[in-house]
Parts: structure tokens; C-alpha cells; sequence
């Protein structure tokens, strides 16, 4: 890529030029999305092989979405195809590689290359790749993800262990798992997932619990040939049933968890505590396995089979708390040492990391370290205050967790095309939300989190260092209603 000529002029009769950063989900997404507009000078850079993102890194046994595929879907591309309710990772993966050669992405893909440098140099953003490239764009979308980073737990002896040992996120196919004694640490949505795949493949599963989690259950009902040849031949029928799916998610969960004391979040107890009560029969693993906070004030988590996994013969919950990682596996405070050919570090990820390690600097050579000095934030998670024309898909405080990051990205990526609208019209030349505006959001956002079931007596990677919920705390309509239309009194424009 040649270094582009900068022009600070942002004028109506030539297309803008877009960086977008990260191919994953929202990636694709913006550069669908930008393509429909009329704007095709795009690079979307991957510092990966393949698109993909969480899809393409998260390759663990097990691995699926506990949101309906039909919601975790592109609203512009349904997919007849999804062979179950709750899509196995490597359909979504295979869906999204789909609609990047469906929809036009592909020839504006640039892979294997990261943005280690983004610097904005009055109208122009100057990215630099890892690989030495330069190139300048009159706008950038961040889409780089949420659960991007690996958290590595701080366990004494990590290093001493001459077993296998790897991340979730990073999981070594070429270790043998079949037949053999393999740890998992942490109990989150992953290792719930991991459990339930390994547990009839392995000698013996140990799972490390630090905190026992709600589980609500699920049905991952296969879709007959039928239902899948009328989802192709009927396509409102699709539509119909994502309507359907995601009116109930939001009426049933996502309302219920920004209301501690809604009816419906005691609903969803009564269902999380009916599923421990019903199928771990066992008083004193059901007492192990009973969460003392409420549901839903950790990232629920939603499994079809993880209580019938624990209860195998071959699978132990160990909940003595790990002292530390040895040679020959992982001894816990009680003094027994947990012998093991493979250890899985299930336990997260570093959630406020954003478009970090990319350098980025934005007017007058504010760094973005400078301005998220106490944690990362946004207006709107879109725009941050002295970053013009910066746009951010999935960013800091919006709808996490439980939610299709799909449909959020979606309402995301509309908003921010009247945005560029206005910068591809010559209405504006530099766009970014006003420090009064971001500030009084996030006061508003931080009482309104207050309310939420989220800060009712749990930890969780929701709560940022201040032990505030870096998350949406409102009805999802809300959402919709503000990703509507930008209020441009909130920004400079
Ligand atoms: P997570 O929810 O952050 O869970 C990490 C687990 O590791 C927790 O159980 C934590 O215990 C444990 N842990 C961390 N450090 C530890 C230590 N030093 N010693 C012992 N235990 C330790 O991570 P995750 O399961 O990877 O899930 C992250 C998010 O990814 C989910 O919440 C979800 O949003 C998303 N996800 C979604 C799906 C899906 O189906 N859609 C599937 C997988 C993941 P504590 O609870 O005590 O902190």
C-alpha cells in the first residue's frame, strides 16, 4: 500500500476513505455496511489469517453461542442453514467466512496485518501496520472486539508445569486429549462448554471452582431437513422466528437484568434454581454447586449438560481453592495435589482492553491511554471525546454479556453511518462526541447501573476497577431508541 497523499479536506464528491480495523463479526459488518452506503474505499485490516475473530481464535471442544443462531445472525443475511437452535462455533465461523465472499468483503480484506499506530493529524488518520504499511483514511471503525485478550489467572507455579497447558482461547489441537487427566480452571460460560465436551472423552475431568455459577438450561433442538428446506423456501418464516426470539430475549432476560427487583428476574431464578434442584440429586455436590448471589449477576450461563457432566464417575468439582500449579499438576489448600496430563486455563479475558495494544493519538497528540487514564469509556460506546471520526462498534459500556453482539453492532453501525453521512455530504469535517455530553452519559449510566442485578453481591468481569457494571443498564428498546438517530448536540461536528 502506497503512503497515501494526506488531505485534510473532506469533500462531498469523492468517497471517503475508511480504515477498519479487525475482521470479526463487526468488522465484516462495517464493511458490508459502509459498501451499501457508496463508500468502497475501504481497508479492513486482520492481523489474523481469516476473519472470524472470537469465531476463528475460540476453538475449544465445545465451543458454541448460547444465543439463538437465528439472532446471532446478520438481520441482512439469514441463514437457513444453522443446523440447531444454539450453533456449534465452527457453523458461525463458517457463516461469517460465507457472508465476507457473499457480500464484498473479501477485496477489501488486508490479513496478517495489524494496526500497531493510529494517529490523527488534523482530518487525516494515519494507521501504521505491523508489517510497516501506512496508509491514511478519513475515518476508522474499531471493531476489534470484546473478549479478545487471554486473561492468564495468578496462579504461583504456572511455568513449573511439564504437562500440556493452554488458554480457552488458545487451545492446543495438537495435545492429545482422549484417555487422559485434564484440569479445567474456572466455571464461566467456556469451561461450562469444555466440561461437557470432554467429560466422555477423557480418563478424569478435575474442575477447578472458585465460584459456582447459576446455569439456566436449554434445549438445542436439531432443525429437521424440513424446517431448514421451509427456512429456504419461506425466508418470512426466519424472519418470523428471529422477530419471535429476540422480542422474548428482550422482554424475558434483558429487561429482567437491568430491574433487581423485576418479577421476571425472580423468574429466571426459579428456573436456574429448578435445574440445580432437578438434576443434581447429590445434597452435598448440589450444595457445592449452589451459587450464594443471584442469577444473572454473573454472565449467565446457559448448558444443556453441564450438571449430567460433573455427576460422571469420571469427573470430580474440586472446590478447596488452588494453592498453586506443580510439576505434576495442581495442588489445592487442602494439600492434595491434583495429578494431571493437561491443564485449561478457562478464566477470561482482559475486558478492558479494546483497540489496546494500537497506539492510537488523537487531537493535539492525546494518546488514548490519556483519556481512558481511569478506565475505558465512550459516548454512547461509539465516539470518545478529541477522537475525531473514530468510531467504535461493541465498545466500552454497551450491551454485553447475554445479548447477540450481532444485533447490537448492527444498531451500532447505522448510527454511525449517519455520521459519515455527514462527513461524506462535506456537512462536517471532523465528528466526535463533546466531553459535557460523554460525561453526563456516563453519570446517567453509572446511577442508572445501580438498579441492575449486576451489583447485587457478585464479582464479575462486568464490573470495571471502580465495581461499576461497564455495561448497558436500560431496556434494550432504549438502545434502539438512541442508536436511532445521532443527537449532534452531543457532538462536534
Ligand atoms: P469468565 O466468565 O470470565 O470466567 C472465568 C472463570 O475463571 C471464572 O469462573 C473465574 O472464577 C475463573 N478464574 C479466573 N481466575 C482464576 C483463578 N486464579 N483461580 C481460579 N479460578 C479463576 O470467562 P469465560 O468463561 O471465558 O467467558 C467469558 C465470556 O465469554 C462469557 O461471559 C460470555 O460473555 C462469553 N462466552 C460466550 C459464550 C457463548 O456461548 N455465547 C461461550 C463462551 C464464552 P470467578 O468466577 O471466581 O472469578
Amino acid at each position: 500500500m502506497a503512503d497515501a497523499v494526506p488531505d485534510s479536506r473532506l469533500v462531498g464528491d469523492r468517497s471517503l476513505r475508511v480504515g477498519v480495523i479487525g475482521a470479526g463479526m463487526a468488522g465484516i459488518l462495517a464493511v458490508i455496511k459502509l459498501r451499501e452506503a457508496g463508500i468502497t474505499d475501504i481497508v479492513c485490516f486482520e492481523k489474523a489469517d481469516r476473519v472470524g475473530g472470537t469465531w476463528r481464535e475460540n476453538t475449544y471442544p465445545g465451543i458454541g453461542c448460547d444465543v439463538p443462531s437465528h439472532v446471532y445472525s446478520y438481520s441482512f443475511a439469514p441463514n437457513p442453514d444453522f443446523t440447531r437452535m444454539f450453533s456449534p462455533g465452527h457453523e458461525i465461523q463458517a457463516y461469517l467466512e460465507q457472508v465476507a465472499v457473499d457480500h464484498g468483503v473479501v477485496p477489501h480484506l488486508r490479513l496478517g496485518d495489524e494496526v500497531v499506530a493510529a494517529t490523527y493529524d488534523r482530518g487525516v488518520w494515519r494507521l501504521e501496520t505491523a508489517r510497516g504499511h501506512r496508509a491514511d483514511f478519513d475515518v476508522v471503525i474499531a471493531a476489534s472486539g470484546v473478549l479478545h485478550h487471554p486473561r492468564m489467572p495468578e496462579i504461583d507455579g504456572l511455568d513449573e508445569f511439564e504437562g500440556a497447558m493452554f488458554h480457552s482461547a488458545r487451545w492446543d489441537h495438537d495435545v492429545p486429549i482422549d484417555g487422559r487427566r485434564v484440569g479445567v480452571i474456572g466455571t464461566g460460560s467456556t469451561a461450562v462448554q469444555i466440561t461437557g465436551a470432554l467429560v466422555d472423552r477423557v480418563e478424569h475431568l478435575s474442575l477447578f471452582q472458585r465460584t459456582p455459577q447459576w446455569i439456566m438450561p436449554m434445549d438445542n433442538k436439531l432443525f429437521s431437513d424440513d424446517q431448514r428446506a421451509t427456512f429456504r423456501s419461506e425466508p418470512h418464516r426466519l424472519r418470523e422466528l428471529r422477530d419471535f426470539l429476540e422480542s422474548a430475549f428482550a422482554e424475558n432476560f434483558a429487561d429482567a437484568v437491568v430491574d433487581a427487583k423485576s418479577e421476571r428476574l425472580e423468574r429466571i431464578e426459579e428456573t436456574c434454581r429448578a435445574n440445580l434442584y432437578e438434576h443434581v440429586t447429590d445434597t452435598e455436590l448440589r450444595r457445592r454447586l449452589e451459587p450464594d448471589y443471584r442469577a444473572a449477576c454473573k454472565r449467565l450461563v446457559v448448558s444443556a449438560d453441564f450438571y449430567d457432566a460433573i455427576q460422571k464417575p469420571n469427573a470430580e468439582l474440586v472446590t478447596a481453592a488452588i494453592s498453586r500449579i506443580e510439576r505434576r499438576g495442581i495442588r489445592t489448600d487442602s494439600g492434595r495435589l491434583h495429578e494431571l496430563d493437561v491443564i485449561v486455563l478457562a478464566t477470561g479475558f482482559e475486558v478492558d482492553r479494546f483497540m489496546r495494544p494500537t497506539v492510537i493519538n488523537g487531537l493535539d497528540g492525546r494518546t488514548l491511554e490519556e483519556a481512558w487514564a481511569d478506565g475505558p469509556t465512550a459516548y454512547l460506546s461509539v465516539s470518545i471525546p478529541e477522537f475525531p471520526n473514530l468510531f467504535m462498534l461493541n465498545g466500552p459500556n454497551g450491551p454485553v454479556g447475554n445479548f447477540s453482539l450481532i444485533q447490537v453492532a448492527e444498531l451500532q453501525m447505522d448510527y454511525i453511518l449517519q455520521l459519515v453521512h455527514r462527513l461524506q455530504a462535506g456537512l462536517s469535517t471532523e465528528i466526535h462526541a463533546t466531553e459535557a455530553a460523554m460525561h453526563e452519559h456516563e453519570a446517567r449510566r453509572i446511577e442508572a447501573a445501580q438498579a441492575t442485578v449486576w451489583v447485587t453481591g457478585c464479582n464479575s468481569w462486568y464490573l470495571d476497577a471502580r465495581g461499576v457494571p461497564a455495561a448497558w443498564p436500560w431496556p434494550f428498546r432504549r438502545f434502539r431508541e438512541v442508536m436511532a438517530k445521532p443527537d449532534l448536540d452531543a457532538y462536534h461536528h
